[in-house]
């Protein structure tokens, strides 16, 4: 299992003086970075092929193939579109920086590197990193054989500054989000929590989420409600006393509750869209937008099959603009086709139903979500095979991924 509370980003260092390699790496991993370098350009796209690092940072001047030469195979490869590419040198010809800029460099540092240079640019590309809590849906399944992606249920984090978060859903994945962001550094945070439904594994872990009990905090609670069940009622009725020993006059932070339905929900810069799913009972899909990054979050949706008597074809259609050119998507990738025939109706998907979404929808990477409680690691494992199978048969440029709980990457 990967560390639990580790969200570092990973930088590659390029650069052909061994001693710029090794002060820019010390002084990242002295800043918590996840930091490796590289002596020479020769052998750095392969590595960078097998890291698929958060960043780059590469000297321009090289010997064999220069930076430019190495930002362009960088930008040539789907796999790393991902990746921010950091250009540095010791000259600040303006002609340099605009060609860095053509190729499509995320920024340009002059030498010497420092990191507050360095955190000026990652500053100023509006990062979010994006963590798996719990990618388990209807049930945790705490038991050997079904550990190796997690066995929590349904919980992801954006972090966007130090101190300021996105978390989606209250599964038991929440538990140790909140670990985390409080171990993040800043003493006081703002979080605002994105409820999709109140099932079980959406929301029962709300009252264990620490965040909600230090003073000085704030935490904004969004969800739909359900016919005439309010959002903070049934937010509120699992903490009354009965289900739960702790109440929410508890709470140290300042917590508040936001009904929300199909809207636009505007934070600090950042576009929030949601859009009412296919699932029993009102469930919400989220659209996360910020500085040209895009990050969508639908769990608890049904794609019925496409040539069945069900098939929608106008939410899908609907659903795949929603989600259109996404960084990021995590889905509901409940069941196998073969598993999906005789739960038609449960509100879940089955896998080639979410993959052809990710392809229409021109998605870069699929995240794949919400396992089925009698579905362990090998089950899992295959999940990611077949989905590699169906895009490639799509011809699709969409990349799958299966997270695991503690797993952090930029969107
Ligand atoms: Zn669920
Ligand atoms: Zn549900």
């Amino acid at each position: 299992m990967p560390n639990a509370t580790s969200t570092s980003k990973r930088v590659f260092v390029v650069d052909d003086s061994t001693m710029a390699v090794a002060v820019t790496v010390r002084l990242l991993k002295d800043a918590g970075y996840d930091a490796e370098g590289q002596i020479g350009s020769a052998d750095a796209m392969e590595r960078i092929r097998e890291l698929k690092p958060d960043f780059v940072i590469s000297d321009v001047m090289m010997p064999g193939i220069n930076g430019f030469e190495l930002l362009n195979m960088i930008r040539g490869n789907d796999n790393l579109d991902h990746v921010r590419i950091i250009m540095a040198s010791a000259k600040a010809y303006e002609a340099d920086r605009l060609k860095a800029k053509k190729l499509g460099a995320d920024g340009y540092i002059i030498k010497p590197f420092t990191l507050e240079k360095f955190e000026v640019i990652v500053n100023s590309l509006g990062t979010m990193t994006l963590s798996a809590w719990g990618v388990r849906g209807t049930l945790p399944m705490p038991q050997e054989g079904y550990i190796r992606y997690g066995g929590n249920t349904s919980c992801y984090s954006l972090q966007y500054a130090p101190d300021r978060h996105l978390v989606f859903d209250a599964g038991t994945g929440i538990k140790n989000c909140g670990t985390a962001l409080m171990k993040s550094g800043s003493a006081r945070m703002t979080v605002d929590l994105f409820i999709t439904h109140p099932h079980w594994d959406h929301i029962n872990a709300f009252p264990f989420f620490t965040p909600l009990y230090v003073t000085g905090n704030a935490v904004r609670v969004h969800g739909v409600a359900q016919d005439e069940l309010g959002f903070e009622q049934l937010m509120v009725a699992q903490m009354d006393g009965v289900y739960f020993p702790v109440t929410v006059r508890e709470f140290g932070a300042h917590v508040t509750f936001h009904e929300i339905g199909e809207q636009q929900v505007a934070i600090d810069g950042i576009s929030v869209r949601s859009m009412l799913l296919k699932h029993p009972g009102h469930c919400l899909g989220y659209r996360v937008d910020y500085a040209g990054r895009s990050f969508c979050y639908i769990t608890d949706n049904e794609l019925y099959l496409q040539n069945s008597e069900f098939a929608d074809e106008e939410f899908m259609h609907n659903l795949a603009n929603f989600c259109r050119g996404a960084n990021v998507l995590v889905h509901d990738c409940t069941y196998f086709d073969k598993e999906y025939a005789s739960k038609v109706h449960w509100g879940h998907s089955s896998l080639s139903e979410v993959c052809r979404l990710a392809h229409l929808a021109e998605v870069e990477r699929l995240w794949i979500h919400h396992h089925d409680p009698d579905q362990a690691d090998e089950d899992i494992a295959r999940k990611l095979e077949f989905c590699e199978g169906v895009l490639q048969s799509l011809g699709s440029k969409t990349i799958a991924v299966l997270p695991q709980e503690g797993m952090s990457e930029l969107v």
